[in-house]
């Protein structure tokens, strides 16, 4: 049964990832959120970047998706943008003025998937990984009521990544540091809440390959095709007295389906 309904908007119309797709993984993969598609904010409503000609202040895009976005129905709202994000109270002296992404430590969500920001994320994770990954740290924030997030190296999905090469090993970690966890649970956010939140960055520190690889072995036909090609393939190059090798790795792959599929009915 889900508690929170979390809104997913496209803000800006020019989105590198389908949304609708994100929803779908994250709902199968814990059962506390259910992610959906919450509307759009078209390029003509956004408007142009109001710091610099360049950049969206942040404050106001949140206030757009509350102004915009019918969220009655719903607990929180992320809004995913092409565009450059940055917190004009906060410019001075920064050499680095793009923001991952920002809460309103309520409900409200922004996070920028601009190619600016993405550059700081290993070539073995996907947009949809990343933006999961923030994502969990702003809907922690917000069900907390309170800016948790913090600086410094210790890898965690609340940590600010000031340092932007820091968010590539907080992805990997996947983790959320032992500060933090009882923050939030002085904050009365919930142990199911945490876990679910775990279980999605788990997927995040995944490298992408490794959905593929999965997918094989979850699938009896592509598994039985992957074993025989790789046998097959194998023989090229040895000689005949160490054919059982190839030919244990055909058959492993069909004894891995079978004894899943036999698993997966007692289940
Ligand atoms: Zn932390």
């Amino acid at each position: 049964m889900y508690t929170y309904k979390v809104g997913l908007v496209n803000v800006g119309e020019n989105l590198p990832l389908d949304i609708q797709d994100l929803a779908d993984k994250l709902n199968s993969i814990q059962s506390t959120f259910h992610f959906e598609e919450a509307g759009v904010i078209t390029a003509q409503v956004l408007g142009n970047p109001d710091v610099y000609d360049e950049w969206y202040d942040i404050p106001n895009i949140l206030q757009l998706l509350s102004e915009r976005i019918d969220a009655k129905s719903l607990n929180l709202v992320v809004g995913i943008t092409e565009s450059k994000i940055t917190n004009k109270v906060e410019l001075s002296g920064k050499p680095e003025i793009d923001y991952f992404s920002m809460s309103d430590f309520n409900k409200f969500s922004i996070l920028s998937v601009n190619s600016r920001v993405l550059k700081f994320i290993s070539q073995y994770k996907d947009i949809k990984r990343y933006v999961a990954h923030l994502m969990m740290g702003e809907l922690l924030v917000n069900l907390a009521k309170e800016n948790l997030s913090h600086l410094g190296q210790v890898p965690c999905a609340l940590n600010e990544c000031e340092d932007r090469i820091t968010l590539d090993e907080c992805i990997k970690n996947g983790q959320i540091c032992s500060i933090c966890i009882a923050k939030l649970k002085e904050k009365n956010v919930g142990n199911f809440v945490i876990e679910s939140v775990m279980e999605i960055l788990s997927w995040c520190r995944r490298n992408t390959w490794s959905d593929s690889f999965q997918n094989i072995f979850r699938h009896p036909i592509p598994s039985l095709g992957f074993g025989i090609g790789f046998g097959w393939f194998s023989t090229m190059f040895i000689t005949k007295e160490y054919y059982p090798i190839p030919l244990a790795f055909t058959i492993i792959p069909a004894i891995f389906v079978f004894v899943r599929t036999r698993l997966g009915k007692i289940n």
